[in-house]
């Protein structure tokens, strides 16, 4: 059994504020160590459940935030950026499930931290309608792959947000959202706990999940966070203006949508 592990950190437990996200300060150093022991629970409850391989990709900022000194022994791990399919880079249809760590809930909505992809840059983003936060974007890739997203953590909004779209999926709250930089945390030994327990039961569960497939024709739609980001985006010859801060493009497949979000979310950078 393979198991593919995307770590973001937001959604780790004792993690409210983005001091805490951004490299630089020591609030980060003591957040990127919870990060590392949430991500090392799941590799647990994965092992326990029989998984023979488990591959790791920090899925955050710098993506070079999990510590490999304090990583799990049986993990390999995904280090840097940028890289093809980001958040889910290095997955392949041979492997059976995907746990998110460490996730949290999308742009515009209530959760610790709540953004998707890139704060600065997006409002929202949806396909084919549907407002999606990360883990529904990655997750509707995994689905083109074939492999089902087994195991969310992150605040209760995350878990909220992800029901609809992984109903079989084990999704561990290890902390519940008062505002979006304020939350009530579970103690760090009962969130690592609850996310090993959580692996355990997803992978002992496996037959019932499915993936998480949107069909095509596929229909990208951004709303940018100002209009200044929306001239950027409308630069790409594919974009169509939809209003001052929306636009859509044409996607081939979930992997290309997910290319045209990175790459406005790097363009952006020039505004900041
Ligand atoms: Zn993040």
């Amino acid at each position: 059994m393979r198991i593919y592990v995307s770590a973001d950190i937001e959604g780790v437990a004792g993690v409210v504020s983005p001091e805490q996200c951004r490299p630089g300060n020591t609030e980060y150093e003591r957040a990127r160590r919870l990060m590392t022991e949430e991500v090392n629970a799941a590799i647990e409850g994965a092992l326990e459940a029989g998984a023979s391989e488990i591959l790791v990709n920090d899925a955050h900022g710098p993506m070079t935030n999990l510590l490999p000194e304090a990583l799990h022994a049986s993990a390999e791990l995904i280090l840097g950026k940028p890289k093809p399919l980001n958040m889910f880079a290095g997955l392949t249809p041979d492997f059976d499930a995907v746990f998110c760590i460490g996730h949290h809930a999308r742009a515009g909505g209530f959760g610790i931290l709540a953004h998707t992809t890139n704060g600065f840059a997006f409002r929202a983003v949806c396909i084919n309608g549907r407002e999606l936060g990360e883990p529904g974007l990655y997750g509707a890739y995994a689905g083109t792959l074939g492999v089902p997203v087994a195991l969310v953590t992150g605040d209760d909004r995350c878990a909220r947000e992800n029901r609809d779209l992984f109903p079989e999926a084990e999704l561990v709250e290890v902390k519940q959202a008062l505002g979006n930089r304020a939350g009530r945390n579970l103690p760090v030994a009962a969130a690592r706990r609850a996310i090993r327990d959580g692996a355990l039961r997803a992978l002992r569960r496996l037959g019932e999940m499915k993936p998480f497939v949107i069909e095509p024709p596929l229909t990208l739609e951004f709303e940018m966070n100002h209009p200044s980001l929306a001239d950027l985006a409308a630069v790409l010859p594919p974009a169509r203006r939809i209003d001052a801060l929306r636009l859509e493009l044409p996607a081939a497949s979930v992997g290309d949508a997910i290319g045209w979000m990175n790459a406005i979310s790097a363009m952006s950078a020039f505004l900041r």
